[in-house]
């Protein structure tokens, strides 16, 4: 282990643990893993990819990743076992299961999707370096390659197009960037749907961002909320970094293994 971990949160893990029935959500990027330059080269600390999947086939615990992520980048990137739950594009997305895949939209939302990029495309064809790029329920006009007045007009220009072709859109500025959303959720409407499937005693959620405050927001008097880094947050506990992390799933993982399987169930 990198540093002790608090004695409070060694305690409150080892009060969730001994719950029942326990759901363990959990934040991809910044929790599990460490930053990276490029999104695909992520990859889960080795210990806490081992305590997942421990925790995956320890009795009565579901283990979930929780991630801004869409669904594909979340499974490529996550390498978890194929039973663990996956919530993607901050809610949007949900695979409970292999063959239970809830798409983040309906066919109705798909072609309203595709009525407003009609509206979009020829705006952004007229500007060198703007592209489109498909989002679960939308879609992103990308500018980073555009020479900075441009994109501002172009920017400007695509969002008063979009407020008069679908007033009621979730529009959303990013850096080089706005995306349009026919739909919206937040990793606490996934882990509503988490808790709902899966009925569990408690929660255990982990996060390091801002949308992960959603959930942090949600949870209630037997769950755990774990704050990674050292940002303002809802969360009664906090880790350092994934390494922390790590750490804290590594002591779940062995307070709710199976005790008849030879091993010892201590920490
Ligand atoms: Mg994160």
């Amino acid at each position: 282990m990198s540093v002790a971990l608090d004695p409070a949160l060694i305690e409150a893990v080892t009060r969730f643990a001994a719950l029942p029935r326990v759901l363990v959500a959990l934040d991809f990027d910044g929790t599990l893993a460490p930053e990276v330059d490029v999104p695909d080269e992520a990859r889960a600390l080795p210990e806490a990819h081992e305590a997942i999947r421990d925790l995956a086939a320890a009795p009565n615990t579901v283990v979930a990743l929780v991630s801004g992520r869409s669904l594909d980048s979340l499974a490529r990137a996550g390498r978890v076992p194929s039973s663990v739950p996956l919530v993607g594009s901050h809610g949007l997305e949900v695979r409970l299961a292999v063959d239970d895949v809830r798409p983040a939209a309906t066919p109705a939302d798909r072609a309203r999707v595709d009525a407003l990029r009609a509206v979009i495309a020829p705006l952004v064809e007229m500007v060198d370096g703007a592209w489109i790029e498909r989002k679960p329920a939308g879609f992103a006009v990308h500018t980073r390659t555009v020479d900075p007045p441009s994109a501002r007009a172009l920017t400007e220009t695509v969002r008063e197009a979009a407020r008069r072709a679908d007033p009621d859109l979730t529009v959303r500025d990013g850096k080089n960037l706005i995306e349009f959303a026919v739909r919206d959720a937040t990793k606490g409407d996934g882990l509503a749907v988490l808790r709902e499937e899966f009925r569990p005693d408690a929660v255990l959620f982990a996060g390091d961002d801002v949308t992960d405050e959603d959930a942090l927001a949600m949870l209630t008097h037997d769950d755990l909320g774990i704050k990674v880094g050292a940002a303002p947050t809802v969360a009664s506990h906090r880790v350092s970094d994934p390494q922390g992390m790590s750490d804290v799933l590594r002591l779940l993982a062995s307070l709710r293994a199976e005790p008849a399987q030879g091993g010892s169930a201590h920490p």
